[in-house]
């Protein structure tokens, strides 16, 4: 009973775990992949929008600006004049570098190779220059103009567009190359605002696969963003995000899921990421998962405490029922073939006087055919309850049979067992049983033995037996002794 417990009760907590485990983690899964899947879907697609726009417009002011520039009427005079006065075209670089707050304004000479810009003649380019490599560029350019963007190391990094428009004469000649540095203000701010704001980090992989940085070096920045960095250093990052101008991905950093999304600029001839690490909400996803879990527990303990509960008590009220006789509340039978054996084990071991006594009521057939069949119960209870009341709490009495009743009592020896029978019988003959305003009377014969050493359980109530069919012929209402 005991093992069968156990095991109904491990299975039952195994499947209220299996079920509640099952059910939690997969709605924090499900719940954290909907997460990710909203943010690569639609929230970094979103920044990315949104700094592309700034991108563009940012773009928008420096191209116009050069433009003006390149169909300057004065520049292009003063070029085809002969480049006479220097103070003139340097005085004008001057005028739209401050109008237009530029960080740079300047004009290369197709014919002197002169570099002009607001401070005056800076140098002359030369086409074996690296750094001037630039004007050679744009002079074979088959398009008006070229987008330099560089981040400018004098300046805290800042992202720099430069805009070298090529300039002609009245004859569409080339003459030179025109035009304007600016920083890109708003995206600069666009990205601290993503960086501080919603942790997000914005990089540009250039054509190169290499990563121009925004607007902070990766130098003291995240491990997942250096494990993106390796991933761009072995080409590897450069490969994936250049196969579509749009893309999601997803990698796994050592302690977190890191997304990003790409988009080709085509105006930087770059890739714009947008990296985002450990959803936000994940975190809470989790405490509530924890939560789920400790309530999920809980029940499982409750319900495990109940089952546990309900089983013992179903398992006393079914040994009580095993045990005892339902009408008088007596020892039954089976109850008392197990204490006789324990009884006849301990007088093996420990010797004592011990004595049986087995009593029947007097024609009892008669009560019930008289006062019907529950009046006969009434005086079977009552009769229980009188032997109760005058036997210690020691005897163990016990309902034998119909109207019969084994009484076993300990240390005790047939004289005294004959007193307790005698007074028993008067007790009996002397509380007739009120029954529906009735007093049934009633008398008992009482037979009396003692336990011999090694009698056998059948021994002894032979003889006890015998006792009290001595007492029946006797005439009833009385006490024999079995000698
Ligand atoms: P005697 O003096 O020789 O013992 O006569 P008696 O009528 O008591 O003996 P008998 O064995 O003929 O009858 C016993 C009766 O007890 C018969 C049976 O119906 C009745 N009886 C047995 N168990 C119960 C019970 O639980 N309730 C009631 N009401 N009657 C019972
Ligand atoms: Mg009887
Ligand atoms: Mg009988």
């Amino acid at each position: 009973m005991f093992k069968q417990k156990k095991r109904l009760m491990i299975l039952i907590s195994s499947l209220l775990v299996a079920g509640f485990l099952l059910t939690s983690l997969a709605s924090y899964f499900i719940s954290v992949a909907s997460l990710r899947d909203h943010v690569t879907n639609n929230e970094l697609p979103l920044t990315s929008d949104n700094i592309y726009t700034e991108i563009q417009r940012d773009l928008l002011k420096p191209i116009f600006i050069s433009s003006l520039m390149a169909s300057d009427t004065f520049l292009r005079d003063w070029v085809i004049r002969g480049e006479q006065e220097q103070t003139e075209v340097t005085r004008y670089l001057k005028e739209i570098m401050e109008k237009y707050n530029a960080f740079t304004a300047f004009f290369v000479s197709e014919k002197s190779r002169n570099y002009y810009h607001a401070d005056g003649l800076l140098k002359q380019v030369d086409p074996k220059e690296q750094r001037d490599a630039w004007y050679f560029r744009v002079r074979e350019l088959p398009s008006d103009y070229e987008i330099n963007v560089d981040f400018d190391m004098a300046n805290n990094d800042a992202m720099t567009v430069f805009v070298n428009y090529r300039v002609y004469d009245y004859d569409g000649k080339f003459i030179g190359v025109t035009g304007v540095g600016l920083a890109v203000d708003a995206v600069e701010k666009l990205i601290n605002h993503y960086q501080d704001t919603y942790d997000r980090n914005i990089l540009f992989v250039d054509q190169q696969g290499g990563i121009r940085l925004s607007s902070a070096g990766l130098g003291d920045s995240q491990s997942y963003l250096k494990e993106l960095e390796r991933h761009a250093d072995t080409g590897q990052l450069l490969k994936e995000i250049s196969a579509a101008d749009i893309g999601s991905f997803e990698y796994r950093s050592s302690d977190r899921t890191v997304m990003f999304n790409t988009r080709y600029i085509k105006e930087f001839g770059w890739y714009l990421l947008v990296v985002q690490s450990e959803v936000e909400g994940t975190g809470e996803l989790f405490n509530t998962l924890l939560i789920n879990l400790a309530a999920c527990a809980l029940i499982t303990l409750i319900v495990l405490v109940i089952i546990n509960y309900t089983i013992s008590s179903y398992q006393q009220d079914i040994e009580r029922m095993a045990t005892t006789d339902k009408l008088t509340g007596l020892y039954n039978r089976q109850a008392l073939d197990i204490l006789f054996k324990q009884l006849i084990l301990n007088q093996k071991r420990h010797p004592t006087k011990m004595a049986a006594m087995l009593f029947d009521i007097d024609h009892f057939k008669r009560v019930n055919d008289q006062y019907g069949h529950l009046a006969g119960d009434a005086v079977l209870e009552q009769i229980a309850r009188l032997t109760v009341s005058r036997l210690r709490e020691t005897d163990i009495t016990c309902r034998w049979g119909g109207e019969e009743f084994l009484v076993l009592l300990k240390d005790c020896d047939s004289s005294v067992a004959r007193n307790m029978a005698e007074e028993l019988r008067l007790s009996v003959l002397n509380n007739p049983t009120e029954y529906q305003e009735k007093k049934i009377e009633a008398t008992i014969s009482v037979g009396v033995a003692e336990y011999r050493a090694d009698d056998t359980r059948d021994q002894l109530i032979a003889r006890v037996d015998t006792a009290l069919f001595k007492a029946k012929r006797g005439g009833r209402n009385q006490v024999a002794i079995d000698d």
